[in-house]
């Protein structure tokens, strides 16, 4: 496997330079466009790693499956599905072109903004300091690393530029969709962007979707399997944004890409994978990540379609 990853890092590496890092969060344009990885964790737990595996980037959208997860386990499936659709959009990550006269929960779905942003008011705590510091702890135990940490300086950058974000946010309340204070909801999603993983995080958190909820080492329940179908779900149909179908045909498993240039990659029933590279296509999504893994899923045969 290790040499199958590093063939794999090779060969991609020039599609580092096809792409271009995130500027509208000013502090992620300082991130090195060179730095490439790839990780894999097997059924059995084995970690294989190429590349810059263990570099640390911001998660950023790669978060929006865990607070699906923990609205989920918070607030149940039929509040979630009430108040967010599942329907792919077709639109860029951050739209705010909806056309429809009323905005409902059936046009977003929680892969994007919008949705991510509407289901952080399911997560419990009497606060967003303790819903954030709830997530934080969802993904440290999802990853199986108690270190991990925000990155102050993309909070920080983020908050201070995030005027779409902040649009969403009041959009979601102009159509009364939701009713907790705009600065306090997008602290937390800004946090929650802002959680420093690496590769190697990020594939062992997908490798528990893959075995629906269950360590596979440990054999421990995480979360309920019903909630994992419907993360996986959402995945496979929204996932990639406004490039979830070309990614399901070229790729073919559920994923999650994220501006940090992170992807995580559920196998189901086999692995979690995930590879990383700042520089993104125009959809926000990593270019050799993506690469890394058709390759990946070619020369595995993981595609489940
Ligand atoms: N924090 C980013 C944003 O809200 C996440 C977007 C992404 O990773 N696609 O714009």
């Amino acid at each position: 496997m290790n040499t199958i990853l590093d063939q794999i890092v090779k060969e991609c590496r020039e599609y580092t330079a096809k792409g271009h890092v995130a500027t509208y969060i000013p502090q992620l344009a300082v991130a090195d466009p060179n730095k490439i990885g790839i990780c894999v964790v097997s059924h059995s737990g084995e970690t294989y790693c190429a590349g810059d595996c263990f570099d640390k980037f911001t998660v950023q959208s790669v978060i929006k499956p865990l607070i699906l997860l923990l609205a989920l386990m918070d607030s149940g499936p039929e509040k979630v599905r009430a108040l967010v659709g599942v329907e792919a959009t077709g639109k860029p990550f951050d739209a705010f072109n909806y056309s429809d006269l009323a905005l409902t929960g059936a046009h977003i779905n929680p892969m994007i903004n919008t949705g991510a942003i509407a289901l952080c008011t399911l997560i419990h705590g009497e606060s967003y300091d303790v819903k954030f510091a709830r997530l934080l702890e969802l993904t440290r135990k999802l990853a199986g690393n108690q270190e991990a940490e925000l990155d102050r300086a993309v909070y920080l950058s983020e908050k201070k530029t995030g005027s779409k974000n902040r649009a969403l946010v009041y959009m979601l309340k102009a159509y009364g969709m939701i009713d907790d204070p705009a600065e306090e909801l997008l602290d937390c999603y800004f946090r929650a962007c802002s959680i420093l993983v690496s590769c190697r995080d990020l594939a062992q958190i997908a490798n528990v979707f893959a075995h629906h909820g269950r360590d596979p080492l440990s054999g421990d329940r995480l979360f309920p399997k019903e909630f994992a179908r419907y993360v996986n779900a959402t995945l496979a149909t929204c996932g990639m944004y406004d490039g979830s179908g070309e990614f399901a045909l070229n790729v073919g498993f559920p994923a999650k890409s994220g501006v940090g240039g992170g992807i995580m990659g559920v196998i189901p029933n086999k692995m979690g994978v995930a590879a990383f590279s700042p520089a993104l296509d125009k959809r926000g999504n990593s270019v050799a990540g993506i690469r890394m893994l058709e390759r990946l899923s070619q020369s595995l045969e993981l595609s489940i379609f």
